[in-house]
């Protein structure tokens, strides 16, 4: 997808605008398939939440993909998208007791992720097979050292808590066909990711009729030049061979299960905006653009840097600008980041805009959430058409006085 490609997708399709390009969700895909091709089942569930669109499902689920959902909506989406139930996982936090249920009722792979909902459910669906969640408390202090801790975090089921696990699955009967965890926390350290299967691999040995083990998600993507990325063929390499010796010892073969998001859709988005005003202060200059933290919250809710270039300037003399946006409300994108000379009415080009980025925008001062358009076999298509004054007052029961 060229700067060209991007500038078209401006003309034909205004701006704010999202663009994702197939090409790399395809090959983020493929790698993280190679790096697993020595163990003989591999299952990739792609984390729904990261970018819900039906036809980015579509796409995913093309490419072998199955589903990681978080909600009973996103079950729905991913069925609406042709996903298989068999190819859903749903795996909620807090969620109600009615809700698991519903989505168990639609035959979806349920995750339960408390010991509260665990009785509850083994007691009334003893046969309907399930996954725990558990939380191995582990995670990386520095780059070197592993640490147990995250005892406060609200999800999964502590690992120990596994003798009360245990207690409800024989009380109740009911049936274990997967061991879960996701730390949340980004795989930067092959080892402490490791670290944390061994804990799971140990839970694992509980449970004599397991189908698969889900390591979830955590891959870290570069956002900015000097990040530092997941390495995935090492990661690969090493989880697989201690995957197949568990299963060797285990006496089954087992599926191996991802659920990554923002490894797949992260770096196939970018988000474009148009520069509404050149504003100099004092201090700084200021490049305004036709969006803010509505549509693009990462930066203010994260403090993530993405990086930005100017496609309409490309070769402008660099300066050093703070991108913000046109909110109402502190909305800063970049702060003092050196791009191409800005003019007004330049395009700016966001990296890494695929995942959690319109998936968490907003209506906030009553502006519509952009357009989405996928770049698929050298052509833009448009998947989600801008929003319009309609759908700001559409659910509105207005009185009158
Ligand atoms: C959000 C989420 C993921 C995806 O995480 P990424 O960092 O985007 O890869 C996977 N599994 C679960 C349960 C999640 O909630």
């Amino acid at each position: 997808m060229t700067n060209q490609d991007l500038l078209k997708a401006i003309q034909n399709f205004g701006s704010p605008l999202y663009v994702y390009d197939t090409s790399i969700m395809k090959s983020q895909y493929k790698r993280l398939q190679d790096a697993f091709k020595k163990v003989t089942n591999v299952k990739i569930h792609y984390a729904v939440k990261a970018l819900s669109n039906i036809s980015v499902l579509k796409y995913l689920h093309s490419l072998g993909a199955g589903m990681d959902t978080v909600s009973i909506q996103e079950v729905q989406l991913a069925i609406e998208a042709g996903v298989p139930v068999e190819d859903i996982i749903y795996t909620p936090n807090g969620v109600s007791m009615t809700e698991i249920e519903e989505a168990a009722s639609l035959g979806v792979q349920i995750n339960i992720d408390n010991l509260s909902i665990l009785e509850q459910f083994g007691t009334k669906h003893p046969a309907t097979p399930v996954c725990i969640r558990i939380n191995p408390h582990v995670m990386a202090g520095g780059h070197t050292n592993i640490s147990v801790g995250h005892i406060d975090s609200k999800f999964g089921i502590s690992i120990h808590q596994l003798p009360h696990i245990k207690r409800i699955v024989e009380n109740t009967g009911m049936l274990i066909n997967g061991i879960h965890m996701h730390t949340g926390s980004d795989i930067l350290d092959v080892d402490v990711f490791l670290y944390a299967s061994e804990i799971l691999f140990k839970a694992a040995k509980q449970f004599d009729k397991l189908e698969f083990i889900d390591f979830g998600s955590g891959f870290k993507v570069p956002y900015k030049e000097g990040d530092i990325e997941t390495n995935v063929e090492e990661f690969g390499e090493k989880l697989s061979q201690r995957f197949n010796e568990f299963c060797q010892d285990y006496g089954s073969e087992l599926t191996l299960a991802f659920e990554p998001g923002k490894f797949l859709v992260s770096e196939a988005g970018k988000f474009l905006v148009q520069v509404n005003v050149v504003k100099q202060t004092t201090s700084t200059v200021f490049a305004q653009v036709d969006s803010g933290f509505n549509h693009f919250i990462r930066p203010m809710l994260y403090g993530s840097q993405h990086h930005i270039s100017n496609i309409s300037n490309p070769e402008g003399r660099e300066r050093f600008y703070t991108v913000t946006g046109y909110i109402c409300e502190t909305d800063t994108f970049a702060n003092n980041r050196r791009i191409s000379e800005i003019r007004e009415g330049d395009i700016l080009s966001f990296r890494n805009a695929g995942a959690y980025c319109f998936t968490m925008s907003s209506n906030y001062n009553s502006r519509f959430c952009p357009a989405e358009v996928l770049y698929y076999d050298g052509d833009t298509h448009l998947i989600r058409e801008r929003e319009t004054f309609e759908d700001l007052i559409k659910n509105q029961k207005v009185l009158s006085f």
